[in-house]
């Protein structure tokens, strides 16, 4: 399927392998496609992987959107990005960014071609499925105090049951200024959790369909069982929580109303496998995507095309939102930027490609009735590209044209980087979809391309570093290439 890296063997012994080939095997190579294992490939690129997912790991301790937001931007700065002035034109090289609210960003270098000759775009969100806190999150019950939450994104419910949670997100205060909290991260940090029915009293709860042995309204966060001492007070637990987040960040119950606050894994990002050739944590859809990414994106210098670096937010609710992609800010961004070109939007958007950078779901030989293995992808195969997505017969997808796909393979081919081809399981299993069809509205022909993944959505998802690596290879690749697009 595709061609390996770093040939290690010479080629006298190439050549007599070659030559013991039957006709048969040799119109095998040339006709067929056989998937090979990246460590098959070459034997040696888990120490690279490994090395280039100590970064990752870091990046994956930024836990929101907000948080990868300010991880990035002091490295942005280090790197030579400026802030994104409007109206000015920027020569070949230079580099620039837009932080849209905090919470989703536009990285840009600089290709030696004019803008208006299109762009070459990559995107993944930064948002990632968790337990948001109501409006009015905090009570009291049975003299113990609960953070009330309504569940963002799509998760099992059970699953975020007695696990340790960390608490993140900032909180507007009533003169105007804002704090941010985190609380659980730091090893010395506390850290809460939500408690599940024991065994012994669970006859009734273990007869229940999934969906509802945990529901909604019971995903109450314990933070306290401590009262306040003073007779003549009816919460004392709450009161003494709330004199705790009084006395360290000035939060009146008022504020929580102007507040984005959540409780996500408190769980450190870690090497996984006796091997070590897999990263187990949290939010991994879709860091994974944006730390490759943004490497991708710092690495490139002087492109032949410009290219356009977005960290998105919203992707888990589906995209709607100042800070997501249906938002008009991507495209009022885009506009903005060519219009120092003397070109217009349109014409730049069509002449542009896409990368959605999203993670898919990996066979799971646990779970083999949900996978068709000719056509879902499998953690140490490189990257996954994804024609189109969606469910049912093909509903909500951008299904990329032949063109399109072929324009990415040859990139691929050309740069030597390993990938694969996947679907998210088999028809009618379930399905799912990406920000693709948020970009190609826009009239920018767009491909689907990710890391495989266990245990999407979950507490503790796991990738493997060299599809990690590789995928950061492969938008490196995209970002790079002077081929001409169709
Ligand atoms: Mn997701
Ligand atoms: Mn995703």
């Amino acid at each position: 399927m595709s061609p390996s890296i770093n040939v290690k063997y010479t080629e006298s012994y190439l050549m007599s392998m070659e030559k013991d080939k039957t006709a048969g095997q040799k119109l095998e190579e040339k006709l067929m496609v056989k998937p090979k294992n990246l460590g098959e490939i070459d034997g040696s690129m888990l120490k690279e992987a490994q090395k280039f997912c100590e970064g990752y790991k870091e990046f994956l301790g930024n836990k929101t959107e907000r948080e990868v937001v300010d991880y990035a931007l002091p490295i942005l700065q280090k790197n030579g990005y400026k802030e994104y002035e409007l109206g000015k034109k920027y020569a070949p090289g230079e580099k620039v960014y837009l932080n849209n609210r905090g919470k989703n960003l536009i990285m840009v270098t600089v290709g030696k071609k004019s803008p208006a000759e299109g762009l070459r775009i990559a995107v993944a969100h930064i948002d990632s499925p968790r337990l948001d806190f109501k409006p009015s999150p905090m009570y009291e019950d049975t003299e113990l105090a609960y953070f009330k939450t309504h569940y963002y994104g799509g998760i099992k419910k059970y699953q975020w049951t007695t696990i340790p949670l960390s608490l993140h997100g900032v909180v507007s205060l009533a003169d105007g200024t804002s704090v941010k909290v985190r609380i659980g991260e730091d090893p010395e940090d506390p850290v809460l959790c939500i408690t599940d029915l024991l065994p012994h009293l669970a006859r009734d709860q273990m007869q229940k369909p999934a969906p509802k042995i945990v529901e909604g309204e019971q995903l109450n966060v314990l933070i306290g069982c401590w009262p306040y001492k003073d007779e003549k007070v009816s919460s004392k637990v709450k009161l003494n929580i709330m004199n705790l987040l009084a006395e360290k960040y000035s939060i009146t119950e008022k504020d929580f109303l102007s507040a984005e606050l959540c409780a996500v894994p408190a769980f450190k990002p870690t090497d996984m496998g006796l091997d070590r050739s897999m990263v187990g944590g949290y939010g991994q859809d879709d860091s994974v995507c944006a730390y490759a990414e943004f490497m991708a994106e710092l690495k490139t210098k002087k492109p032949e095309y410009t290219t356009v670096t977005v960290f998105i937010d919203k992707e888990e609710t589906g995209s709607d939102g100042v800070t997501g992609m249906r938002s008009f800010m991507f495209k009022d961004f885009i506009e903005d930027f060519v219009s120092a070109y003397g070109a217009e939007v349109r014409h730049v958007l069509r002449r542009s490609m896409c990368l959605s950078c999203d993670v898919n779901a990996a066979v799971d030989p646990n779970w083999p009735e949900v996978f068709e293995k000719k056509n879902c992808s499998f953690l140490n195969y490189g990257p996954v590209i994804s024609k189109y997505t969606g469910s049912g017969g093909k509903y909500s997808t951008n299904d990329a044209s032949a063109e399109t796909m072929g324009y990415l393979r040859r990139i691929l081919e050309e740069a030597k980087v390993p990938w694969q081809v996947g679907e998210l399981g088999k028809i009618d299993a379930g399905g799912g979809g990406t920000i693709a069809s948020e970009i190609s509205i826009h009239n920018i022909d767009t491909v689907d391309m990710g890391v495989p993944l266990l245990s999407m959505h979950s507490p503790f998802e796991v990738t493997a570093k060299a599809d990690t690596y590789m995928l950061y290879k492969a938008v490196y690749a995209f970002f790079n290439s002077k081929l001409v697009k169709p």
